[in-house]
């Protein structure tokens, strides 16, 4: 029997078991459809520069991708790759939160306590409201809403913070988002070490941020990265698995199944034991996310690289100039779809426009302006949503995913997790 390991999926998650089994000598082979390496994180070229499929913020929390950067690319490695800040949300109508350099929870606490833009009375109720999540250790039945776990919230609280928090975190609106992972994703930044509620900025493009060099960290330990090839079909034969590419079938001793999980169905359809884990993702819902990218001829007049906008229609500025871009190059993220916000490129480009010279006056026309909508960026993370687990789905089959991880949202984070716990699960099992 082949000893060797497939990976199917060339995202964070396929790229997390990959080298985790070749960091465990086991001889891999991933297989990713796309001709470049980081499904839904990946580069994309466009108006002579590399930008990326969508605008991604790392948490100091994502602590399984922060090791495996260091693993693929060396210690040390984190300045260049990322531009890290102490979490500061400051919003174009005059709100701000800072954290101050103190333990976690404290940092939240103080940060609350001092924000700007809501009344005194507010701010208390809301470190007082924290402070009860923080007794509670940040749990909360499977089954409540974030809406509901927000209700007896000052309004203002809620539109300021809370409410764009779980969009931007969870990309499901808070009137049906699990107020379970919302938590999970505050108690990983707030209820441990202060560094871990820092924000980190890519400074190098999604694809050269891991998967890119985990496919040479793999290739050079002996393994193959096989790309723009589509696997059609795993199953089982002969104590092996066969995976199908065409009128083309090769047989490995296990598998990883990494795909995103609309695609997994066609996939799975003939493999053992993958019933369950297909009738759960067969009931998720998506929601889209839209990054447009506009090209402004000098620096953005802001002096921090993040800015929290009026909604109308953009969310979040990320101003690219200020970590690696070209100057004056701004990133602006739209999560979730609203009912009737569905717009051309064009149209959702200019409004955007209008909005960040609205927001930041002195800004000239943009000499180019590109909008990248990724329509399944993410399954909806609606509260009591039953998920699969990462780990073993049948004999010699394990799946992982960002979908997988069961206390995260869909992140890049979760996507790490799932990938190491299924390479574990294969690593235990054949020993
Ligand atoms: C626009 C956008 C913004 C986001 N922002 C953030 C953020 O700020 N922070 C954050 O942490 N997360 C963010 N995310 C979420 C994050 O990108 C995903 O959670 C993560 O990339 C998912 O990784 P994955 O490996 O599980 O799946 P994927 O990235 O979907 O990887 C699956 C791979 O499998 C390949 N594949 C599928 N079928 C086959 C087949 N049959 N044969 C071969 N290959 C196949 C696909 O081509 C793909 O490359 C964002 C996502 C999007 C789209």
């Amino acid at each position: 029997m082949s000893a060797r390991v497939a990976v199917i999926g060339g995202g964070y998650a396929g790229f997390a078991a990959a080298v985790t089994l070749a960091a465990n000598r086991r001889d891999v082979t991933v297989f990713e459809a796309a001709r470049t390496l980081g499904g839904r994180a990946r580069r994309v070229e466009a108006n002579g520069i590399t930008i990326d499929n969508g605008q991604h913020i790392l948490l100091g929390a994502y602590s399984q991708t922060l090791a495996l950067l260091r693993r693929v690319h060396g210690e040390g490695a984190e300045h260049d790759l990322l531009e890290r800040r102490r979490l500061r949300i400051e919003a174009s109508d005059g709100f701000r939160l800072v954290t101050p350099p103190l333990a976690a929870p404290w940092n939240l606490l103080a940060g609350l306590l001092f924000a700007r833009g809501i009344s005194f009375r507010d701010r208390l109720r809301t470190v007082e409201f924290v402070r009860r999540l923080d007794r509670g250790g940040f749990q909360c039945s499977v089954h409540m809403t974030a809406a509901t776990l927000l209700e007896d919230q000052p309004r203002a609280v809620v539109d300021a913070l809370w409410e764009p928090l779980c969009i931007a975190t969870l990309n499901t609106p808070i009137s049906v988002a699990s107020a379970e992972i919302f938590l999970n994703v505050l108690a990983a930044a707030f209820a441990s070490r202060a560094r871990d509620s820092d924000v980190l900025f890519p400074r190098v493009d999604l694809s050269t941020l891991f998967p890119d060099a985990a496919a040479a960290y793999v290739a050079d330990r002996g393994g193959e990265i096989r790309m723009g090839t589509t696997i059609a079909a795993v199953s089982t034969i002969d104590d092996c698995i066969l995976l199908t590419t065409g009128y083309h079938e090769e047989r490995f001793a296990a598998v990883v199944v990494a795909v995103g999980p609309h695609q997994l169905e066609s996939l799975l359809e003939s493999a053992p034991g993958a019933a369950q884990a297909l009738a759960k993702v067969r009931a998720f819902a998506y929601e889209p996310i839209l990054t447009a990218y506009l090209q402004y001829g000098r620096a953005l007049p802001i002096s921090q690289p993040m800015l929290k906008l009026d909604g109308a229609p953009g969310q979040w500025l990320i101003d690219r100039g200020q970590i690696a871009g070209p100057p004056g190059l701004a990133s602006v993220m739209i999560s979730t779809e609203r009912p009737g916000t569905r717009k051309t490129h064009d149209v959702l480009a200019r409004e955007i426009d209008t909005q960040l010279r609205r927001s930041l006056p002195g800004l000239s026309a943009p000499s180019w302006m590109q909008v990248i909508s990724e329509r399944r960026a993410t399954y909806a993370c609606i509260a009591g949503l039953p998920r699969p687990t990462a780990g073993t789905l049948a004999a010699r089959m394990y799946i992982a995913g960002d979908y997988t991880y069961g206390e995260f949202p869909a992140t890049l984070e979760a996507a790490t997790r799932s990938g190491v716990a299924a390479a574990r699960a294969l690593l235990k099992e054949s020993r």
